[in-house]
């Protein structure tokens, strides 16, 4: 089946009991068991739930994987991931990487005995440079971000494999529409559901896929053990969600490529980056590993702070607000929102500087974009 197919109907067949098309909100704690132990596989809903392993089956059929687990977050979902380390595990990660995965490593988990590098890893042989004796996994993200730099995902899978090492990939900027990194190599994908996935700003929530059993039964341990879960409603809207993803992503990548243009030809911005443009230093990568660019611009306007401050205020259709992935745009600006939590000298180590903005493309008419955009640069 492609993609477009599965995102409609892989894991969602109509309710054996009521034939209602749409998959039922199963608004339950606990499940009656016809003996002691004889049930239908559902005890209690920190376990599992059948509106949760409905999102769970579709979204592993988008991953190309054999295994999901749904997760309260994005962040709920590395929580776990990071849990199957321990004591003394030491982790290789992307430098630009997103701030909420910075702070939970940095401020977290190296509370808990757990060792970070954070490196640049464009150049993949720093990654091999990197791995020490007690390194357990490589932590990918790509685009990252808010820099859009790319990472080659099956360069790094093959030197993880070599030195026995898990690959993670955080997919979030891409969706599984454009890029699947199992297919590439990786080990674990994991997405913040939050984002283009569900795709309407309306939940929360988190996702991981693999093809490994072994891997996969012990983070369900972990999220059984920890809690970590979605509530069915929030499993039901992301289903809800993704089932446009294809039409979404397609239109978001159309409108990111027209507005990456407009921008690039205007004279009060100074850099532009967006992996489709052709003057992007990784865009033969993007188009190797990609299927597509996806929705996600950054550029700096001239002028630093002040004048970034001053655009950010004027715009109307472009709401100023942390997240991206929904349909409607958002436009921020790194050092103080999103990446505030990354320390201001690594900040500035990474090329975040004061004019940086992030503008997430959303689906609306790009002519009403663009004009938006105008107005708010003059
Ligand atoms: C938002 C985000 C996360 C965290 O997900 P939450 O759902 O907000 O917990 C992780 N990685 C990336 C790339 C994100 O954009």
């Amino acid at each position: 089946m492609k993609f477009e197919t599965k995102a409609i109907h892989a894991g969602q067949a109509p309710d054996p009991t009521t034939g209602a098309i749409m998959p039922p909100i199963f608004q339950t704690s606990t499940y009656v068991q016809t003996g002691p132990g004889e049930h239908k596989g559902y005890e209690y809903s920190r376990t599992s739930n059948p509106t949760r392993t409905k999102l769970q089956d579709c979204l592993a059929a988008l991953e190309n994987a054999k295994y999901c687990l749904a997760f309260a977050s994005g962040c709920g979902a590395m929580t776990t991931i990071m849990h199957a380390f321990k004591t003394g595990d030491h982790i290789i990660c992307c430098d630009d990487v997103y701030g909420g995965t910075y702070r939970l490593f940095t401020k977290v988990m190296t509370q808990h005995g757990l060792e970070f590098s954070f490196i640049d890893m464009t150049h993949i042989s720093n990654l091999k440079k990197a791995i020490r004796p007690n390194t357990k996994a490589v932590w990918i993200e790509s685009p990252t971000n808010p820099l859009l730099k790319l990472i080659d995902i099956e360069a790094a899978a093959k030197i993880a494999k070599e030195k026995k090492l898990f690959s993670i990939v955080d997919n979030t900027f891409m969706s599984p529409y454009f890029q699947n990194p199992l297919d590439l190599g990786s080990d674990i994908v994991l997405h913040s559901t939050t984002k283009f996935i569900n795709g309407h700003s309306d939940v929360v929530g988190g996702a991981v896929m693999t093809n490994d059993k072994t891997l996969i039964d012990k983070l369900h341990f972990i999220q059984n053990s920890t809690g970590i879960v979605p509530g069915p409603f929030d499993a039901w809207l992301t289903l809800r969600g993704v089932k446009t993803l294809a039409l979404r992503m397609k239109r978001h990548e159309e409108n990111a490529m027209k507005i990456a243009e407009f921008l690039k030809g205007h004279p009060k911005i100074e850099k532009v980056t967006y992996p489709g443009l052709k003057d992007h230093p990784q865009h033969a990568l993007a188009k190797k590993q990609m299927r597509g660019f996806g929705g996600m611009i950054t550029f700096v306007v001239k002028g630093g702070l002040p004048s970034a401050k001053k655009f950010l205020k004027k715009t109307h259709l472009f709401s100023l607000a942390e997240s991206l992935g929904g349909v409607e745009s958002l436009i921020e600006h790194p050092a103080i929102m999103t990446h505030a939590s990354i320390e201001k000298e690594v900040r500035a180590k990474l090329g975040i500087d004061d004019g940086l903005i992030r503008a997430s493309i959303g689906i609306e008419h790009v002519d009403d974009l663009i004009s938006d955009l105008k107005q708010a640069l003059s």
